[in-house]
């Protein structure tokens, strides 16, 4: 058994693995591999398939499928797995501090006193207190998300096609009743057909103005230069995001944009968290061994 670790995983890993097979990280090896183990970087697509004869299974540390020809690879007869449970907490916290640095001015703040400007006077923050926040997306990660802003005393609603079943969470029945009611918006849908561009001009029109975004969802969710322009004339006051059209990203009107926090896909990778990637993915290989025995 040849196990291809194609992405930065935890660094005890391979020896994790080393029972199971011999472990590589020769990506020249992949023609070889039985099990690939990728994160977001590695793209599983048809070619890739195609030049893995041996390939048997896939494992995605993390959630996002996006990555993966999940379609071509059940025909392939490779069997597609993600680490769905670990990233929830890492992503909500990740989401709570884009929430929270927004508004304070966190960011603005420190690179004025970098720069020598006192911008006490120009700064005026605005409190998450009783304000309301609108969840686009509310499976594992929205539901973490909630749980925390609802401790900060928000008004959590939250749009999604799913029940979501939640004391702390008023589900709406439309996301343009979300984008009516939300001072704050955190965006934490996979990447699918219904929510590729979903926030364009026309959404932002619905928004109320002033409103702050958080995106650690998918990058393609957003249509960048639709959000860049409401930065630039005050429709938005903020927009955070750790995701990207590409890792990383190449010509994005949002770098330069104004009021922004972007950072380089760091939702899922706490010290913890990758930990409990590489719990879940010995867990899976040791079964994949058992029943190919
Ligand atoms: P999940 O499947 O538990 O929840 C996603 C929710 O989105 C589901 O409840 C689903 O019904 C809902 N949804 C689907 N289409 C929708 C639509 N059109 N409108 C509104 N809601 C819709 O997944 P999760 O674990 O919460 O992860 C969500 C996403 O977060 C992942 O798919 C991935 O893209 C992203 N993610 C990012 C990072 C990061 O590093 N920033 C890490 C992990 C996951």
């Amino acid at each position: 058994m040849l196990i291809l670790l194609s992405d930065a995983f935890d660094a005890s890993l391979p020896d994790r693995l080393a029972p199971f097979g011999e472990v590589t990280d020769d990506k020249a090896r992949r023609g070889d591999a039985n099990v690939v183990l990728i994160r977001s970087k590695t793209r599983v697509d048809r070619e890739y398939l195609d030049a893995a004869p041996n390939l048997e299974l896939v494992i995605r540390g993390g959630v996002g499928l996006d990555n993966v020809d999940v379609d071509y690879a059940k025909e392939k007869g490779v069997r597609v797995h993600n680490t769905a449970a670990a990233s929830s907490v890492a992503v909500a916290e990740l989401t709570v501090a884009m929430l929270l640095a927004m508004p304070n001015h966190v960011v603005r703040g420190h690179n004025g006193m970098v720069e020598g400007q006192w911008l006490k006077k120009e700064l005026k923050r605005t409190e998450l207190f009783k304000k309301t926040l609108g969840i686009i997306g509310c499976g594992r990660i929205g539901r973490e998300v909630a749980k925390r802003c609802a401790a900060f005393g928000m008004r959590v609603v939250a749009f999604d096609p799913m029940p979501i079943d939640d004391p702390t969470i008023e589900q709406l029945d439309t996301v343009d009743a979300l984008y009516a009611a939300a001072d704050y918006i955190t965006i934490n849908t996979p990447l699918v057909d219904s929510t590729r561009g979903m926030i364009d001009a026309a959404a932002i029109a619905k928004m109320k103005d002033g409103v702050f975004l958080a995106n650690t969802g998918r990058g393609q969710v957003v249509v960048e230069a639709d959000v860049a322009q409401a930065l630039g004339d005050g429709k938005i006051a903020g927009f955070a995001t750790d995701v990207w059209y590409s890792d990383p990203p190449e010509d994005s009107p949002l770098i330069g944009a104004p009021n922004t926090l972007l950072l380089p896909h760091l939702g899922a990778s706490t010290n913890e968290n990758l930990l409990r990637i590489g719990d879940i993915i010995v867990e899976l290989v040791g079964e994949h061994v058992k029943e190919s025995r």
